[in-house]
């Protein structure tokens, strides 16, 4: 007999991301029964389905890392440190950010035992679908699985979906990239393994090898700097992001040519490597995706919206629940981030408000659903800021609840 969901829960959170694990997990160390809604087969979010292997976010920049984010993210780092994974910080050589490296199959594990310790209830392979709602509050949503729709009902809801698919499809009006509509670039990274480890990383041979590439490949990459790349921990596999892709709107049309051309482009590269770098030789395509990494869609309306004014200055507030510390990081040139550091001490407040929908009372966002202009985007969408946001809307979103 298959299990079915319970139908009423204190908190239904949609989205299994680093938002949606944290806001799990902070409502259910609050003491609410907690669903949590994932619609692929694993959770992590862009950490496991778009290859997006470092958590950026947790230390605020400078010269030693100054840890920022606790509580949720906390119980996640201490259970992928049980599978062996080092999650000290770790200076990226390209960027100079205090990030955590990851690798993918610890995370996936992680998660499902950290939810599973703290009692939350997890359905994979199911989708947020519907909401039904009346003017002001969502009285249950509807559930997609395998064996076909059911309902759940709860008191507070929070949308983690990173693309705003609750909000959507619970009638929200939502804002496309920025105000004129254009949309942060997706990039495609990807894993690749069968590299002689004893020869070290030629960033010289790589950029002399896309300096070629570009001049007739199919897939010119924008980045002239041999791209972003570590060496993942555990598989000694290398990390790569080379390409970036502008995108137009969020058609299925441009997805599917975007999905297309990340699998060619990684097909090349790989290649490229192979032939004109030392150590590659036998290098070999470990993975792309499931899915290309989108770095932007959706954004639900909030009581407030954060903006990069409100980051540049470091701006403190009384009704702050979290922090921002990941510099101001824009992809609107495909390939070409520019990075503008926060101001103050270095982190910035982030308030209740911006984890609440407007329009809907028992609704809350976390991860890169929350409030924020479209510079204030460019830094709280990392991980490390969306557990944290999550952690937030999770406790926010029991309390409303009843809990405890
Ligand atoms: C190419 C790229 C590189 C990046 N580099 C970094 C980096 O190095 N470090 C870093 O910290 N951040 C990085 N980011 C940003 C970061 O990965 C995301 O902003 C972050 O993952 C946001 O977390 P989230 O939980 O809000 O959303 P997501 O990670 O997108 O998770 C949302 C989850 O919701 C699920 N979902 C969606 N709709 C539904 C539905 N209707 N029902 C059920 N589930 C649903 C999705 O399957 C997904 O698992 C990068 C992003 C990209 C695209």
């Amino acid at each position: 007999m298959s299990r079915k969901p319970e139908s009423t829960y204190d908190v239904i959170v949609a989205g299994g991301g680093a938002g949606g694990v944290g806001a799990a997990l902070g409502a259910a160390l609050n003491g609410a029964k907690v669903l949590l809604v994932e619609k692929y087969g694993f959770l992590g979010g862009a950490a496991t389905n778009s290859q997006v292997l470092a958590y950026c976010g947790f230390f605020q920049q400078g010269p030693e890392p100054v840890k920022v984010v606790s509580g949720a993210a906390d119980l996640v780092l201490r259970e992928l440190g049980k599978l062996g994974l080092n999650c000290e910080p770790f200076r990226s050589p390209t960027t100079s950010n205090w990030i955590i490296l990851l690798e993918p199959e610890a995370v996936k594990l992680a998660l499902d035992r950290v939810l599973a310790a703290h009692g939350v209830e997890v359905l994979l392979h199911t989708r947020v679908a519907a909401t039904t709602r009346t003017a002001n509050r969502i009285q249950s949503v509807t559930l997609a699985g395998m064996d076909g729709r059911s309902r759940a009902s709860a008191e507070a809801f929070v949308d983690a979906t990173g693309d705003a698919n609750m909000s959507m499809v619970a009638g929200l009006e939502c804002r496309v990239g920025d105000p004129r509509g254009n949309l942060q670039a997706i990039s495609a990274p990807i894993r690749v393994g069968g590299r002689d480890r004893s020869v070290p990383i030629d960033r010289e041979a790589i950029k002399a090898a896309f300096r070629e590439y570009n001049k007739t490949g199919a897939y010119p990459s924008a980045r002239d700097d041999g791209g972003i790349y570590t060496v993942i921990p555990k598989t000694g596999e290398m990390w790569w992001m080379m390409f970036d892709h502008p995108m137009p709107d969020l058609s299925s049309d441009s997805f599917s040519r975007a999905e297309r051309a990340g699998r060619e482009a990684a097909n090349d590269y790989v290649e490229l490597l192979r032939r004109h770098v030392s150590g590659f030789e036998n290098a070999y395509l470990v993975q792309t995706g499931p899915q290309i990494g989108i770095r932007e869609s959706r954004h639900p309306p909030a009581r407030y919206q954060l903006t990069g004014e409100d980051l540049l200055s470091g701006r403190r507030r009384q009704d702050g629940v979290a922090l921002a510390a990941w510099p101001l990081e824009d992809h609107s040139i495909a390939g070409k981030p520019v990075y503008r550091s926060i101001g103050g001490d270095g982190t910035a407040d982030i308030p209740r408000d911006a984890l609440r929908a407007r329009g809907i009372d028992n609704l809350w966002y976390a991860g890169r659903c929350i409030g924020a202009d479209a510079q204030a985007y460019a830094s709280i969408r990392v991980m490390g800021t969306a557990f944290a946001t999550g952690d937030a809307a999770g406790r926010e979103a029991s309390r409303a609840a009843g809990v405890p």
